[in-house]
């Protein structure tokens, strides 16, 4: 049986093993004879954010899933930060990343399927060459193989991710004369956390959580899991909408990624960012909703005419929200194009309080129903 196991990455196994060992023993004994200080700290932060946000908003927003676009200099600040956090180049990374998204949950087709458990999801799939095949020539990734800052990462990755690795940690050491200090910092324990924290995404991300828009596949939201993953963490809205540069769309989620790409955009460094309509994101959240209560009365045996009613509220609910979606977009249109006159935008501009009045209504009245349902 374990003959047909693929071999053993001996140089991830070195990398996972060593980092553990210095982020988990070494470090703290460290500390606690040497002392550590405040610098230490915040350049942990730094290197932290700049890595996660590396992932985050370039491997995976920007170039596995092209929700945005951004300028050269972003583009080679992520390079330079995705080298920094050890994930492999941003072309390995996001073809891996666009098999995760066709084949989600399949035992092979998916590169770390979480349907195989928590560990060969999280980091037991980098352990052993399971995935040698589909790397030959990345067919699924032509458009990044024409993307010159891919390219030059992809070409140099391994000088850029030694040159990271030590250069930073060890500059910093130089600088406020803690060489050992602050590569054990900035250098083991921000790469070790920065690992597991992308690799949540992949296992606990697909287990832990709540399917908000879609149980067609394993992947969750998770409040926490966004927190310690710069906004990644929504991740059944992600699997849903993987084209939309924001995983957590409502204004109370935890989205830094999101913050950033945004902000970035006023300033000119990104353009042309995707966002799913949404009526479209609403409505699968309310079928989601509908399932689910729909799931529960069976499981009571409720009276036939309790799930009835549930339909026709739902029902009611879609026929609101298209209207008010729609009321909302032409108003919008009407303003951008200048066609209509004051008084001709005032009577819209009623008519679309009115349907969002009624809507607002008719989401309370659901909300009220599935509460009791669900
Ligand atoms: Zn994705
Ligand atoms: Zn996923």
């Amino acid at each position: 049986m374990s003959s047909k196991r693929p071999p053993l990455l001996w140089f991830n196994i070195f990398i996972f093993a060593s980092s553990l060992l210095l982020a988990v023993v070494i470090t703290p004994w460290y500390a606690f004879n040497y002392g550590m200080g405040w610098a230490h700290l915040i350049w942990f932060v730094v290197a932290f954010s700049f890595t996660n946000l590396s992932i985050t908003a370039g491997y995976h927003r920007l170039w596995s899933h092209k929700t945005y676009q951004a300028h050269a200099v972003l583009k080679g600040i992520f390079a330079i930060g995705g080298a920094f956090s050890l994930q492999n180049s941003a072309l390995h990374w996001s073809s891996d990343h666009r098999e995760h998204h066709k084949h989600v949950d399949h035992d092979n087709k998916d590169p770390y399927s979480a349907s195989r458990g928590f560990w060969y999801s999280h980091m037991g799939w980098m352990l052993r060459n399971y995935n040698q095949q589909t790397y030959s020539d990345y067919q699924n990734c032509r458009d990044l193989k024409k993307d010159k800052v891919v390219q030059w990462q992809h070409k140099y990755y391994a000088v850029l991710a030694l040159l990271c690795n030590f250069g930073f940690p060890i500059l910093l050491g130089i600088i406020y004369d803690d060489i050992v200090g602050m590569f054990l910092v900035v250098g083991a324990v921000r790469l070790f956390l920065s690992h597991h924290t992308t690799f949540f995404i992949n296992s606990l991300a697909h287990i832990w959580g709540k399917q908000t828009f879609t149980d067609k596949n394993s992947a969750r939201d998770n409040g926490i899991l966004a927190f310690l993953t710069f906004g990644e963490g929504y991740h059944n809205f992600h699997h849903l909408f993987e084209n939309d540069y924001r995983n957590g769309i409502y204004w109370w989620q935890y989205d830094p990624t999101k913050w950033l790409i945004k902000a970035c955009s006023w300033v000119g460094l990104t353009e042309k960012l995707r966002v799913t309509p949404p009526l479209k994101i609403e409505k699968a959240r309310a079928t989601m909703m509908l399932k689910k209560a729909h799931d529960q009365l069976n499981a009571i045996n409720a009276a036939p005419a309790l799930a009835r009613k549930l339909e026709q509220d739902f029902d009611s609910l879609m026929e609101s929200m298209q209207d008010y979606y729609n009321s909302k977009m032409r108003l919008l249109q009407s303003k951008k194009q200048q066609v209509l006159k004051s008084h001709e935008l005032e009577v819209l501009m009623i008519h679309h309080q009115q349907l969002k009045h009624q809507f607002h209504n008719q989401q309370q009245i659901w909300l009220s129903q599935i509460k009791r349902f669900a």
